[in-house]
Formats: structure tokens, C-alpha cells, sequence
């Protein structure tokens, strides 16, 4: 399937394979790792860092159409970064899968988020 998405943030259309899927599911935002994660209502955010921290900075304005309550974003991120991290050590530890660069560049991104520090 060849779908296009936009990014929330910066409005940029692209392919759902360089974006990172968000959903709102029982009134709570999570990042969804796998596909088989998305509930609810869908968001697309772009797997690169300056979208990224501008939803860390904006997400009440991004997100207030569909949020009541605050969310704490630095936990969405760090929530998903661990899930991130635990499919990609399953993926290592079966070893046979496939580590994708993409997951890679995203734990990268968050970590740098989640951290406050940025990689060289
Ligand atoms: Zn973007």
C-alpha cells in the first residue's frame, strides 16, 4: 500500500515508513511502535529531530482540539523510546530479523529528547 500521510507538525507529506505514529486512545497520547499499536485517533509526526522538539514544545497547541486533559509529552516520549527499545533488542535477540535503520534513527531521537543532549 502506498499511502501518504502529513505530518502534524510540520504539514509535510510523506511516506508513513519516515514518520513516527502517535494515537490517542482512552483520552491518553502513546506513541504506537508497531503497527499493530494504533488505536483511536491517528497522528503522523515526521522521524526527524526538529519536528520532534517542536511537538515537545507546542504539543498543548497541537494537541488541544483533541486532548482535555495536560499531557506530560516528555513521559509519551520516554514511554515510547522504552518501547522502542525493548522491540529492538527482541528483533537482536531473535536473530533473525531485521534491525531497521529507521527504528534506529528514531531511538537516537528520542534519546536525544528524552535527555536533553543531542549526538554529534
Ligand atoms: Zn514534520
Amino acid at each position: 500500500m502506498n499511502s501518504i500521510r502529513t505530518c502534524l507538525i510540520c504539514r509535510k507529506k510523506s511516506n508513513p515508513s519516515g514518520m513516527v505514529s502517535f494515537c490517542i486512545s482512552g483520552g491518553g497520547l502513546k506513541v504506537a511502535v508497531k503497527s499493530s499499536e494504533r488505536f483511536g485517533r491517528g497522528f503522523w509526526i515526521c522521524d526527524n529531530f526538529k519536528c520532534m522538539q517542536k511537538l515537545v514544545q507546542k504539543h498543548e497547541v497541537y494537541f488541544r482540539r483533541w486532548l482535555r486533559e495536560p499531557v506530560d509529552i516528555k513521559n509519551v516520549l520516554s514511554t515510547g523510546l522504552n518501547a522502542m527499545n525493548s522491540y529492538h533488542s527482541a528483533i537482536l535477540k531473535s536473530g533473525n530479523g531485521i534491525i531497521s535503520s529507521r527504528l534506529e534513527k528514531r531511538i537516537n531521537i528520542f534519546s536525544e529528547i528524552c535527555e536533553g543532549r543531542r549526538m554529534p
